[in-house]
């Protein structure tokens, strides 16, 4: 875990996403849940240690922001977006979530295994409060701001800390490793950026990958351009969506975030099929 300020420590270096924790003189507040047990448990502690966890906050519905909502059950307040619950406890794919989460506890946390509760002690913790637009929250001497930032999936929200000068932003970006679109909307992303660039921050938390400083907003951009670009070339040579698929990559750009390698190939798929919809307006 590292510390970012003196209140804000982030995880950045185990398989799923970022969770974080921002400390407030009446307890913390914890934003996404990690899917590997003994880390996350380890971040739970540590957060008590200082007094309880007031609020629990996703920034997407997808099982590597959420998973681990169980272990907060009845202790903190979910907040999420009003929409959280359309894509809440789905995975990449058809699998089952829980037995999905079960396999990677397996390989990846093996140690952990026995804290995993079985399927029906298993509590598929929602939020408990949703907000449409715009929600603020005030903790101690903390204000969060809370924003809905669609884009990589419809209820996505964005954390602003003015006073940490720090905004917990989830998969809008993705720094050092493969950006997924699965579940994107490019034109709602696109506007999503332009509107990150107006908070006046130091730092944003991504969902996946290290920290970065505001000037990466440019990057991840000129990324989602580069995408649309190399499928726009294909739809101008005639290809169909399939023909998309066999031959745009941009698998030698950046690994897959920890741990999931093997779902390289499905992000060039799913990313190419999201630009070829929004430029054909599909
Ligand atoms: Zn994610």
């Amino acid at each position: 875990m590292e510390m970012l300020t003196p209140n804000v420590y982030v995880e950045t270096k185990i398989r799923g996403c970022n969770p974080s924790i921002v400390f407030t003189t009446e307890g913390s507040v914890f934003i996404d849940t990690a899917q590997l047990v003994s880390p996350l448990l380890n971040m739970r502690e540590f957060a008590k240690e200082k007094g309880p966890i007031k609020y629990l906050i996703n920034t997407e519905g997808h099982i590597d922001h959420i998973f681990g909502n169980h272990w907060f059950a009845g202790e903190s307040i979910v907040v999420g977006h009003e929409k959280l619950n359309e894509l809440f406890w789905t995975v990449a794919g058809d699998s089952d979530c829980y037995d999905y989460s079960v396999d990677i506890i397996k390989r990846q946390d093996k140690e952990a295994l026995h804290l995993m509760p079985s399927r029906d002690e298993y509590i598929v913790n929602r939020p408990q409060i949703t907000f449409n637009d715009h929600m603020t929250i005030k903790l101690g001497n903390h204000t969060f701001e809370l924003y809905h930032t669609p884009g990589h999936s419809p209820s996505q929200l964005c954390v602003y800390v003015p006073k940490e000068r720090v905004a917990f932003v989830g998969d809008t970006l993705f720094s050092e490793c493969q950006m997924w679109l699965h579940s994107a909307e490019i034109g709602p992303l696109l506007k999503t950026l332009d509107f990150l660039e107006t908070l006046d921050v130091d730092w944003f938390v991504p969902g996946h990958g290290s920290v970065v400083a505001k000037e990466f907003i440019h990057e991840q951009r000129a990324f989602i351009y580069e995408w649309i670009a190399e499928v726009a070339k294909g739809i101008q040579k005639d290809w169909s969506l399939e023909e998309c698929i066999k031959n745009i990559s941009f698998a030698d750009r950046f690994p897959v975030d920890i741990g999931q390698e093997e779902m390289m190939a499905y992000i060039q798929r799913t990313n190419v099929i999201k630009c070829y919809n929004y430029l054909t307006k599909k």
